[in-house]
């Protein structure tokens, strides 16, 4: 079988086994919630998700820089700089306004009459966009590597890309070592995805364990919009956008971005399925490292439609559980607030959350109200993250196939940059 499939069957385990747990109540008998959910299945899916996360780094600084010298010309970066961002913000006002749409035409939380069960407590909403602004340059690269500051990371790695540009005939080692180093840990990536299976599993397994079948069952039109929204803008509006730009085969798309959608689902995180969209974009869609290996941590970064999406369901949810009309200008603030703030969410798990709050203070909701969609908002998580990264892959693909900078022969090629069997040698 291979890895791509056998993740999935671990996808469907996981869910399975979560549910029996969950339903059959044996989620609360104290061995099975401190040997299971809380030990193995926090210890399988904890280790692989830090795996992960421990490459992010080495893979940006080692793609990146290489794929600077192979852009060759500051212009022509600048130009694919620039339209990604562009694409990732029209992209995203694109999903919020689906969201926002569908959640209205459906009337969701009309005459509902739950009970709070647990007030959101209004953390600090992260950084302010002049924050954000100041942070792109580092005054401390370790630290900024140390802390996983992407942008940081990727602003220095671009300087650096450049400076090696200047320099290139007199530093042959350099780069020679920099695209051994990218090899090398694109080797990791491979050996880290032996494990991902059983790490699928125990991550799957954990979120459904502890789900709270109740509250979905109460808040199931709003659980139900914003799953079909997600699933609507994947599926549907990103894969239209992309045949409109690039009249590539959606279908051997979607075949060869399931493991990233896969993991990002699985670790709610698109941050730490960096190391796993990069490869994908590269070595299975065939996309250039010029491109890519700016466009993808970039995107982790800035890019997040499912986000953006659910904050727009959330709000009309919540307005209307409150009897709110809300009229033009409030929905056009809920637009423009959600796509900021998608832009200042950190690529980890929840934050579209506290990100939430700032959208609902825009529009006069009270934060507390949060409380509401917490308890199912795990599951919510997984499902508009691996949005999130399924909009990257895409942008990713469009800048690309305009720019010229995508191997036509390796996307068509369904085999291209299978996960290989890694076999260690025994003797060095
Ligand atoms: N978990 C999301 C991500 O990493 C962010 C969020 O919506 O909470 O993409």
């Amino acid at each position: 079988m291979s890895l791509a499939n056998k993740v999935l069957v671990a996808l469907g385990l996981g869910l399975l086994v979560g549910l029996i747990i969950n339903i059959s109540g044996i989620g609360d008998m104290p061995w099975i919630k401190e040997y299971v959910i809380d030990g193995l299945f926090k210890v399988g899916g904890g280790l692989f998700v830090n795996a992960l996360k421990m490459l992010i780094v080495p893979l940006v600084l080692f793609s990146l820089i290489p794929g600077i010298l192979g852009i060759g010309d500051i212009r022509l970066l600048g130009k694919i700089g620039t339209k990604s961002f562009a694409l990732y913000v029209a992209t995203t006002a694109i999903a919020i306004t689906t969201a926002i749409t569908l959640a209205a035409l459906s009337g969701i939380g009309t005459g509902l009459d739950i009970p709070l069960e647990e007030a959101f407590q209004g953390k600090e909403a992260t950084k302010s966009f002049t924050e954000i602004l100041i942070g792109i340059v580092p005054p401390n690269v370790i630290k900024a590597m140390a802390n996983g500051d992407m942008l940081a990371i990727i602003f220095f790695s671009i300087f650096f890309g450049i400076a090696l540009l200047i320099e290139i005939k007199d530093s042959p080692d350099v780069v020679k070592f920099i695209d051994q180093m990218n090899r090398v840990v694109m080797r990791m990536i491979d050996m880290v995805m032996i494990f991902a299976p059983y790490a699928v599993f125990c991550l799957v397994g954990k979120a459904v364990a502890e789900l709270g079948i109740d509250i979905v069952i109460q808040i199931s039109g709003y659980f139900m919009v914003i799953i079909f929204a997600l699933l609507f803008h994947a599926f549907v509006t990103q894969m239209i956008i992309l045949k409109a730009f690039t009249g590539l085969d959606i279908g051997l798309f979607l075949k060869k971005i399931r493991n990233a959608q896969t993991f990002a689902f699985s670790t709610s995180s698109s941050g730490a399925t960096i190391p796993i969209t990069l490869r994908t974009v590269q070595e299975r869609l065939g996309v250039d490292k010029s491109v890519s290996a700016f466009s993808v941590p970039f995107g982790a970064t800035i890019n997040m439609d499912g986000t953006a999406m659910m904050q727009g369901v959330a709000t009309v949810f919540i307005a209307n559980l409150y009897g709110v009309d809300f009229g033009i200008t409030e929905y056009v603030t809920i637009v423009v607030t959600a796509v900021l703030a998608s832009i200042g969410t950190a690529a980890v798990p929840s934050v579209g959350l506290v990100m939430l709050t700032l959208v609902f203070s825009q529009v006069g909701l009270p934060i507390e109200a949060i409380g509401y969609i917490l308890g199912i908002d795990r599951i919510v998580d997984m499902t508009r993250t691996a949005v999130n990264v399924t909009g990257d892959t895409v942008v990713t693909t469009i800048v690309a196939k305009s720019e010229d900078r995508i191997d036509i022969d390796v996307f068509n090629d369904p085999n291209a940059g299978d996960f290989e069997d890694v076999h260690v040698p025994n003797k060095a």
